[in-house]
C-alpha cells in the first residue's frame, strides 16, 4: 500500500484505501494481522515522527496488531519508549512491532499476557514502570468482540469475558498506572462508534464501549487536579484482525465499511495520529473528550 498510505500528500480519501468487497477470511480469535488480505496499513512505511513524544514512556495494550500496532509505531517514531501487551498467541505479530520500534531507535518492552486477570494487570504496570524507567502514557487498546445474533445465544461466560477484557482491564490498568504517572501524563482509552450506535449483533461489546465512554468522562474529571488528562478515541469500522476472527460474520467482513459514508473501512494508520495528539502536550486543554474517527458516521 506504499502509494496510497502517504499521509502527507493531499489526495481524495475515498480511494486512498481498499473498500468492499473483501474476501472471506475466517481466523480463530484473536487473529493475526499477518493473515489478513489485503494487509492492513499500520503506517509501517508512512508514519513520520516529529519528536512530539520525545523521551516519554508508554504502555500500549493490544499493541501487536491493528490500531494498537499503528499507535506503537507512531509513538516510537515520535520518540517514546514503548511497553507492548498482547496475548501469547500473537507473538509473531508482536515481533514485527518490536523490530519496528527498535528500527526507530527506541526501546521496546514486550509483555505478553491476559489482561482479563487483575493480578496480571498489576504486574503489567509494575513491569512497564520498571523496564521503561517510568510511565507517562497509558493507552488501552486491547479489546474483545464476538458477534452473536440473538440475546438467547449470548452466554454469561461471553458477556463476562467481554466486560473483563474491555472494561475491567481498563479499570485495573488505570488504577495501577495512575500512582506512577507525573503531571502531564495522559491516558487514552479506545471506545467505539458502538458506544453511540450499537449494532444488534454486538450487544455485550457495544455495552462495554458505553461503559468505556462513561469511565473516560468520569476519570478525566477525577484526575485533572493532578494534571493528568484522560481521553478516548471512538473508531468506526477499521480493517484489523478483530473483525474476521469472530467480531463480524464473514458476510459482514466481505462488506466491511460499506455502511460508512466513505464506503470503506479505515486503516489503523488513519487512527494513530489522533492517539499521538491526545498523548502529546499539543492537546493540553483537551480532557474527558471522545474523538471520533468513523469515516462519516459521526458521534452524536
Ligand atoms: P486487533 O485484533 O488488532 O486488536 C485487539 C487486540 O486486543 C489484540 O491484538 C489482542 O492483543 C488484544 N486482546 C484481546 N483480548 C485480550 C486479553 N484477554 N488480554 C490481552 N490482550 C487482549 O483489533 P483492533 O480493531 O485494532 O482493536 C483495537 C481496539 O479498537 C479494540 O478496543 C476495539 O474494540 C476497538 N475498535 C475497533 C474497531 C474496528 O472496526 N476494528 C472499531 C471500533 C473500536
Ligand atoms: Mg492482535
Amino acid at each position: 500500500m506504499d502509494s496510497t498510505s502517504n499521509q502527507f500528500r493531499m489526495q481524495n480519501p475515498l480511494p486512498q484505501y481498499p473498500g468492499p468487497e473483501f474476501d472471506r477470511q475466517p481466523q480463530k480469535a484473536p487473529g493475526l494481522a499477518s493473515e489478513m488480505s489485503p494487509k492492513p496499513d499500520h503506517g509501517e512505511t508512512s508514519y513520520r515522527g516529529f519528536g512530539r513524544l520525545e523521551g516519554r514512556h508508554a504502555l500500549i495494550t493490544g499493541a501487536d496488531s491493528g490500531i494498537g500496532r499503528a499507535v506503537a509505531i507512531a509513538f516510537a517514531r515520535e520518540g517514546a519508549d514503548v511497553a507492548l501487551n498482547y496475548l501469547p498467541q500473537e507473538e509473531s505479530d508482536a515481533r514485527e512491532v518490536v523490530a519496528l520500534i527498535e528500527e526507530a531507535g527506541r526501546k521496546a518492552v514486550p509483555l505478553p499476557g491476559d489482561i482479563s486477570d487483575e493480578s496480571f494487570c498489576q504486574q503489567l504496570v509494575a513491569l512497564s514502570v520498571d523496564r521503561l524507567g517510568g510511565l507517562d502514557i497509558l493507552v488501552n487498546v486491547a479489546g474483545k468482540q464476538v458477534s452473536v445474533d440473538s440475546i438467547a445465544d449470548l452466554s454469561t461466560e461471553q458477556f463476562e469475558a467481554t466486560f473483563r477484557t474491555n472494561v475491567f482491564a481498563m479499570f485495573w490498568l488505570c488504577k495501577a498506572a495512575l500512582p506512577h504517572m507525573p503531571p502531564g501524563g495522559t491516558i487514552i482509552n479506545t471506545t467505539s462508534i458502538q458506544s453511540y450506535q450499537p449494532s444488534p449483533h454486538l450487544l455485550d461489546y457495544a455495552s462495554t464501549k458505553g461503559a468505556i465512554t462513561a469511565f473516560t468522562h468520569g476519570l478525566a474529571k477525577q484526575v485533572i487536579d493532578r494534571g493528568i488528562r484522560v481521553n478516548a478515541v471512538a473508531p468506526g469500522p477499521v480493517w484489523t484482525p478483530l473483525q474476521p476472527s469472530g467480531g463480524q460474520s464473514q458476510e459482514k467482513v466481505q462488506q466491511f465499511g460499506s455502511e460508512a459514508p466513505m464506503k470503506r473501512p479505515g486503516q489503523p494508520a488513519e487512527l494513530a495520529p489522533i492517539y499521538v495528539v491526545l498523548a502529546s502536550q499539543e492537546s493540553s486543554f483537551v480532557t474527558g473528550e471522545v474523538y471520533g474517527v468513523t469515516g462519516g458516521n459521526h458521534l452524536p
